[in-house]
């Protein structure tokens, strides 16, 4: 399998930055699929740190193509932005290093807008989004009315296109009190990005299929987790895009037999920002050790995450869901020092016992855990780069893990460092 596509197996945060980066040094091409200007990788090359939000990572590296497909949706101001910043620190972006899918959504001020009024008015059922405008602007695009991305190279449609797309929003937007927005301001907008990203417009799809024929590497770099997917999460606590991993080939146009190694990325513990079910959460003194040794606030929002054991029963959710391969298990370090381990391996559900994640909201309020309890680790396995450097109980935790959800550990990584990582095999080599 040439191909990798990466995606988180948890709630997203699972150190897929780390994974991605070191994948994508392997890879020659690098593919979003999914989300938009949320996804907040940072990657460290050579010693300097970059912060990415809507660029694969591929751009920070040299001689790699980078690939925006049609599955992300496209902030143009936030595109220029981190263009302008990440040109700052020495990065050339450029059509040559850098392609769109014309078939891309927008994200445009009024989804922005929407978003921070609906977040402000739904006190006590907040989905806690980021407010940068992502869920508004892939209701349009389901909608069949979002402005695309080849707009932009057709000022004689693009009047119309507004026109239509006003006129969903401007009675809307009267209904939650706000001001209309004329055409004309939306069209100025537009008009004056346009320039700045026509020049990177491709058809993803044949591009891609061309370099999957010429023997490329592609990796495909998913953002959010598995339990954020729109169908499959813990909805409505969950992102407006397909996380998983068959999105890969519809977000970019190749088709799913030339996706490849399916690489979950998976937290040793579990964290999840925002609202929404957590049946492992630990709101106590575990929870707060887990936070603050493995630093757990958002790179894009700054929020404090919740934390818990370790969740199999969500993990083997997921790597079904996926057709994960294998896992690139992150944070291992964090546990060091804990006396005794839990892991939840199966729920209470009215008395019975569960081996899966119930899909009602009211089911996975009334879930309770059953946990395993194992044999914590004095030593520390912060950097180990090899199985013997780990402690005995470490091993035998990350070897419990691989039965209980089903998928052998491809990566272990013990530390942010790029190099403390315990290779078990290559995914590219696969
Ligand atoms: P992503 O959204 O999945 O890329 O995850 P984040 O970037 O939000 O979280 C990953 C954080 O954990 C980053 O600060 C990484 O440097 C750090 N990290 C990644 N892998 C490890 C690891 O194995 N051990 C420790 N201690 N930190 C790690």
């Amino acid at each position: 399998m040439a191909n990798v596509v990466v995606v988180g197996s948890q709630w997203g945060d699972e150190g897929k930055g780390k994974i991605v980066d070191w994948l994508s040094e392997r890879a020659d091409v690098v593919v979003r699929f999914q989300g938009g200007h949320n996804a907040g990788h940072t990657l460290v090359v050579d010693g300097v740190s970059y912060k990415l939000s809507l660029l694969p990572s591929g751009v920070v590296r040299q001689g790699k193509l980078s690939v925006i497909g049609n599955g992300v949706v496209f902030d143009p101001h936030a595109f220029v932005a981190e263009k302008v910043r990440l040109e700052g620190q020495g990065v050339s972006i450029s059509p040559q290093t850098l392609r769109i899918a014309d078939n891309t959504a927008l994200i445009l001020s009024l989804h922005r807008e929407l978003d921070a009024i609906r977040e402000s008015a739904a006190a006590g059922t907040k989905i806690g989004t980021t407010r940068r405008g992502i869920g508004p602007a892939y209701e349009d695009k389901v909608g069949r009315r979002a402005i695309r991305a080849m707009d932009l190279a057709e000022p004689d449609t693009l009047r119309e296109r507004v026109e239509r797309l006003l006129a969903h929003h401007n009675p809307l937007r009267r209904g939650l009190g706000e001001p209309e927005i004329a055409v004309e301001t939306i069209l100025d907008e537009l008009v004056s990005v346009a320039d700045e990203i026509t020049p990177y417009l491709d058809r993803v799809w044949r591009l891609l299929d061309e370099r999957r024929r010429a023997g490329d590497r592609i990796l495909f770099e998913g953002a959010q987790g598995t339990l954020l997917d729109i169908d499959h999460g813990t909805y409505p606590f969950v992102t407006s895009s397909n996380t998983v991993a068959g999105q890969a080939a519809a977000g970019s146009g190749l088709g799913p037999s030339a996706a490849g190694f399916v690489l979950g990325i998976t937290k040793a513990y579990t964290t999840r920002v925002g609202e929404g079910p957590f049946p492992s959460e630990q709101d106590n003194e575990i929870g707060q050790f887990l936070g603050e040794k493995g630093h757990e606030f958002g790179t894009v929002t700054g929020r404090k995450r919740r934390c818990g054991w370790f969740d199999a029963v969500l993990v083997r959710q997921a790597v079904a869901i996926n057709g994960i391969h294998g896992l690139a298990l992150t944070k291992l370090d964090v546990l060091d020092g804990l006396d005794e381990l839990c892991i939840a391996v199966a729920y209470e559900l009215d008395g019975e016992r569960i081996d899966y994640f119930p899909a009602s909201p009211a089911a996975q309020k009334r879930i309770k855990p059953i946990y395993e309890k194992l044999e914590g680790w004095k030593d520390t396995t912060a950097g180990a780069r090899r199985w013997s450097e780990l402690p005995a109980q470490a091993v035998k935790y990350v070897r419990h893990i691989e039965e209980l959800v089903g998928a052998p550990v491809t990566l272990l990584s013990t530390s942010p460092e790029r190099d403390d990582t315990i290779l078990v095999r290559d995914p590219f080599e696969d």
